[in-house]
């Protein structure tokens, strides 16, 4: 059998996201992306801090792209179920920085629609705290106001895994 090897690169280039989500650019930052965010980050190294302090076991993500993927999913699946909201396809994008320096330790601009975490100082909390925010803001026209969203985050994070 005759295989057209034009086909087979051009298979094999359609597979490619599938296989690599890790996407670089002319910059040094890369991009991660999972069903629910898309990752900015400096480095692997950072991005796997990121999902070693959000899932509790270091393992290298760039084996097992999957695992890494859904650690950060099944986080934001929680935050919506506790919430009861699911906005349509639901994405946001996740600003990942190596290390925590000033201000607050995270935090979600409904502007440009960004969370911003330190692989030295996220969490399972923090992360779900800041998703529940992107959530609420999705959710919400106008956005609610940020006591009221406060009070709406706070219950998220305290109360994660409570029934998982
Ligand atoms: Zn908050």
């Amino acid at each position: 059998m005759k295989i057209n090897l034009n086909l087979v690169f051009y298979a094999v280039l359609a597979a490619m996201p599938a296989i690599f989500p890790f996407s670089s650019s002319a910059g040094e930052e890369r991009d991660f992306d999972t069903s629910y965010c898309s990752i900015t980050y400096p480095d692997t190294k950072t991005l796997g801090d990121f999902f070693f302090r959000i899932g509790g076991r270091r393992f290298n993500f760039e084996d097992d792209t999957a695992l890494a993927r859904s650690r950060a999913d099944r986080i934001i699946d929680r935050v919506m179920a506790i919430l009861g909201m699911y906005p349509k396809n639901f994405k946001v994008r996740v600003r990942l920085y190596s290390e925590y320096s000033l201000g607050s330790i995270a935090s979600y601009d409904s502007k440009t629609d960004v969370v911003t975490v330190y692989a030295n100082k996220v969490t399972d909390g923090v992360f779900a705290h800041e998703v529940a925010h992107a959530v609420i803001c999705k959710y919400f026209h106008p956005n609610p106001p940020g006591k009221a969203q406060e009070i709406l985050t706070q219950y998220v994070d305290k109360h994660l895994w409570d029934d998982y």
